[in-house]
């Protein structure tokens, strides 16, 4: 019962933690330096995420042959948008109060982006000016995405996401066979009379 290895067991406070906690002032510094790295992981996850471009689109051409949205593009996004600007800021929590003006291409159109639906956001005239042909980071592209997830209209969610691509998110429906000219009930009757 003496041995060594029987003392520890009955030990209740083998490091002395009571006699520390009278060191250290009520402040649980304890918890503290686990939570530095982590804070730094996060902030340097953040700083990486705000130089990561999104990529570039891979499209069947270097410029989309298509330069211009056209006006039912525009009627689009006006009611999708609300007639509001797209433009947020400080990590998506401001978004822009101004009324749309201009459709853009996230994705820049001389960089490749499509001018397509999925490819298309609405800005006020000086925050489309501002964006130029900038190549979106994946975060821009990202807080849009979550913002577009609030306000689109749940049918036009597959739009929120603007890669840049040419293919449609959300395909039409195969257009209806229309028949070849031997369909056409009244032809063999042609056929005959002309004989
Ligand atoms: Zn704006």
């Amino acid at each position: 019962m003496d041995s060594p290895e029987y003392a520890a067991d009955t030990t209740v406070d083998p490091w002395n933690l009571a006699r520390l906690k009278t060191l250290i002032p009520a402040i649980p510094i304890g918890r503290i330096p686990p939570a530095i790295p982590v804070i730094l992981g996060l902030l340097l996850l953040a700083w990486l995420m705000t130089r990561i471009p999104e990529p570039k689109p891979d499209n069947p051409w270097d410029t989309d042959p298509r330069r211009f949205f056209s006006d039912a593009d525009r009627t689009w996004i006006r009611s999708l948008t609300g007639d509001r600007c797209e433009h947020r800021s400080l990590f998506g929590l401001w978004r822009c109060r101004r009324k749309g003006e201009q459709m853009d291409h996230w994705y820049p159109h001389s960089k490749g982006g499509a001018t397509e639906r999925r490819n298309l956001d609405w800005m006020c005239a000086r925050h489309n000016n501002r964006k130029s042909d900038r190549t979106p980071t994946l975060l821009d592209t990202w807080i849009l995405y979550r913002a577009r997830l609030r306000y689109l209209p749940a049918r036009w969610r597959g739009y929120a996401w603007c890669d840049g691509l040419s293919r449609d998110p959300m395909p039409a429906a195969e257009p209806i066979d229309e028949g070849t000219e031997n369909d056409d009930p009244y032809y063999e009757e042609d056929y005959d009379y002309e004989r």
